[in-house]
């Protein structure tokens, strides 16, 4: 009967849901409000369905690349940045960091290279132009898909430069698409209690914005599960819906689950999200995001078996084969740091979907039937 009830709360939402209507900021926490799971999962999959979407499940052969673990922000949710003086610091020399990349790909066929860092105050621009530049070459048939917007700020400031100058030293380089980390959470007062160093949101969107600009096709994230109020996750949504209004650059949304384990948080008593954090999150994404064509189940944080699951809440795509996953890692995930074509296809089958295998651009590569 509890569940009859919960769901006739949600009967307006789902009626805009069906006429196509777009969703506002209260349906957006009366969806977060709610307990009502099943309800949310189906009216996601609803959404996604009412926009086109088929049963299609895509994923890519991706290699994961972190050029320094160096960085001076700390923020107070990351387990993965170090001092240059403490164990685990580490910067690649870019001729090493090029060989491990092409030693692998000799057994690996991955499309595609996402490489983040922390902001590494002893570099120069002149490192990430070079390294985008010696990957180019080395792998001229691989997707660059490189570097936060943090990242690129901090660049700015390296170097001097406007973001816009920033990414076209990159992009003619042979940079080809930005990652969406760096996002957080945008509202002013969660910034200041997780990550006081780092810039404001508005850089964020002045990166994101910028590159769509110049026709750079971009992602974009969420960490949730912190100090945040559900308002303040919904406005985060908005405010990426907003900027795809103007812009339809992002390709895909990414909702990432705050692991606190060494860090701060998890000292004073945070603990990991649960499943169904996990699948509400990415079911009201799916519905509040109408016009971001991909939501991800990222499992390398929220597992494979609450990825399957996430296929029948919102998400089409579990992303990908990553190898060498270091920063969820170091934050706790209990994950394997990779997984092959094979397990995914086997999970996105047995969930009911149909696998298929995507570039970066999600243009089809392979289907299994
Ligand atoms: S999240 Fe990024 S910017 Fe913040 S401390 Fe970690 S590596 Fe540095």
């Amino acid at each position: 009967m509890a569940t009859v009830t919960r769901s006739t709360e949600l009967l307006p939402i789902r009626e805009k849901v069906l006429a196509g209507e777009r969703l506002d900021l209260d349906d957006g926490i009366a969806l977060l409000e709610s307990d009502d799971l099943l309800t949310l999962g189906d009216l996601a999959d609803t959404a996604r369905r009412v926009r086109g979407g088929s049963d299609d499940v895509f994923f890519v052969n991706n290699l994961y690349l972190n050029h320094t673990t160096i960085c001076r922000v700390k923020c107070k949710f990351c387990a993965f940045a170090k001092t240059s003086k403490q164990p685990g610091a580490k910067l690649w020399d870019i001729d090493d960091l090029v060989e491990h990349a092409v030693t692998l790909r000799r057994t690996q066929d991955f499309t595609e290279i996402h490489m983040v860092g922390g902001e590494n105050p002893h570099l120069d621009l002149g490192y990430y132009v070079d390294v985008t530049r010696a990957l180019r070459q080395a792998l001229p048939d691989v997707h660059l898909k490189l570097f936060t917007a943090s990242e690129i700020h901090h660049m700015t400031k390296l170097s001097g430069l406007e973001h816009e100058e920033v990414l076209r030293e990159l992009v003619a380089a042979g940079l080809d698409t930005l990652p969406g980390g760096g996002a957080e959470i945008f509202a002013p007062r969660v910034r200041k209690i997780i990550a006081p160093g780092k810039e404001p949101a508005e850089y964020w969107f002045r990166v994101h914005r910028a590159a769509h600009a110049m026709g750079l096709r971009t992602h974009c994230t969420m960490l949730y599960n912190h100090v945040e109020t559900f308002e303040e996750r919904i406005d985060h949504l908005l405010r990426l819906r907003d900027l795809q209004d103007e812009t339809g650059g992002f390709m895909a949304f990414i909702p990432l689950p705050f692991h606190p384990q060494n860090t701060v948080f998890e000292r004073r008593g945070w603990t990991f999200t649960t499943g169904a954090d996990d699948l509400k999150m990415i079911a009201v994404s799916r519905l509040m995001l109408d016009n971001i064509e991909h939501v991800k189940a990222y499992w390398i944080m929220i597992s494979t078996p609450l990825a399957q699951i996430a296929l029948h809440f919102g998400a089409d795509d579990v992303q990908g084969t990553v190898v060498e996953e270091q920063i969820a890692h170091a934050a706790g995930a209990v994950t394997p740091t990779e997984e092959k074509v094979e397990a995914l296809v086997h999970l996105i089958a047995e969930a009911g979907r149909v696998p298929v295998q995507r570039d970066t651009f999600y243009r089809e590569l392979r289907r299994w039937a």
